[in-house]
């Protein structure tokens, strides 16, 4: 099936392109992105050209940014596009339910991506915490924006989401291997002097669940989460690629995240399905409402 790539930087790049390339499903039959390219593949950059120029490309896949990604989902859907949105799939809540209710009127697959779930250990950990009960849990996902958003002041702007755009990544993985549901009961959230959106978050939760969420790790960077049980521990680091239980169990893997991403998308699309879950953004609002905002030092990159 043919895929058309929307917003050339840098996750498509460094992800979408080699997970399309290896994909037995898919043909990167086209770009779209005001100045990004990639070698071989016919580009565009105006996405009603494109939308009116190839309707032999039933799939797109978005990018971009969350704010502009909405404008460009709808219209894809409009014209009988299945999407594929990256993470955070969208800046609010009400628009991806916009997308959801379009995409279920038309008949067409809405995949809202989280590929952190898709991650090795992530499948394992929910299998082991299955009828286990859960006395603690605590997240600790920190790193350096200047390394993976070099220069992109987006993230700091409304709608960037700030630190929560890798800590969505965490809540994606801690919704889905919790064998109970949790709600936010408290936030603090550090917000640059000179910023929009915060660099550093802590979250408590029900059921004895915390996140210490920070963009200004230098050196090595951590990505773990560490689950405490009636019936022994759990902890998943690497961003939940490499997963070790109490009892031994020791898995690891390698990245295989966005091509898992890709064959799902194709499996909603032959099933005619979609698949939105919107749990971890619903954690992330509850924090920007709830949370209570600290002033830090101005950030420059
Ligand atoms: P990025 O490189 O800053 O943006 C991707 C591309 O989108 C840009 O190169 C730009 O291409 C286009 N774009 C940006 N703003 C736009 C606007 N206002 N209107 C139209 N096009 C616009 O960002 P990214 O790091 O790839 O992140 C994109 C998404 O992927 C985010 O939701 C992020 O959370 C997710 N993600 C990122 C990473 C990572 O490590 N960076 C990892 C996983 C997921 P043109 O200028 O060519 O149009």
């Amino acid at each position: 099936m043919k895929v058309a790539l929307v917003g050339i930087g840098k996750i498509a790049v460094d992800q979408h392109v080699p997970a399309i390339v290896a994909s037995p499903d898919w043909e990167l039959a086209a770009t779209i992105s005001r100045q990004g390219t990639v070698a071989g593949v016919p580009a565009f950059t105006d996405f009603a050209a494109f939308l009116a120029a190839r309707p032999d490309v039933p799939m797109v896949s978005l990018c971009l940014p969350p704010v502009p990604r909405y404008d460009y989902a709808r219209a894809a859907l409009l014209a009988d596009r299945h999407v594929m949105l990256e993470k955070p799939p969208g800046a609010t809540l009400a628009e991806v339910q916009d997308l959801c209710d379009i995409a279920a009127a038309r008949g067409l697959t809405l995949f809202a991506t989280w590929h952190s779930r898709m991650a090795h250990g992530v499948a394992p950990a929910r299998a082991w915490l299955s009828g286990r009960r859960v006395t603690r849990a605590h997240i600790t996902w920190r790193e350096d924006v200047r390394k993976w958003h070099p220069g992109q002041d987006w993230v700091f702007e409304p709608g960037g989401m700030g630190v929560f755009d890798p800590g969505i990544n965490a809540l994606s993985i801690l919704t889905a291997i919790l064998p109970m549901p949790v709600h936010l009961i408290g936030a603090v959230l550090e917000y640059p002097g000179n910023r929009a959106t915060p660099i550093a978050a802590r979250l408590t939760f029900s059921g004895a669940v915390s996140a210490d969420f920070d963009w200004r790790q230098q050196g090595p960077q951590t990505w773990d989460i560490e689950v405490e049980t009636d019936d022994g521990a759990l902890s998943l680091r690497h961003g939940g690629a490499v997963l070790e239980t109490s009892g031994g169990l020791k898995s690891a893997g390698p990245d295989r995240e966005y091509r898992a991403l890709y064959a799902r998308m194709a499996e909603l699309v032959r099933a005619g399905a979609s698949d939105v879950d919107l749990t971890p953004m619903i954690h992330l609002a509850d924090a920007l409402s709830l949370g209570r905002r600290v002033q830090t030092e101005p950030f420059q990159f």
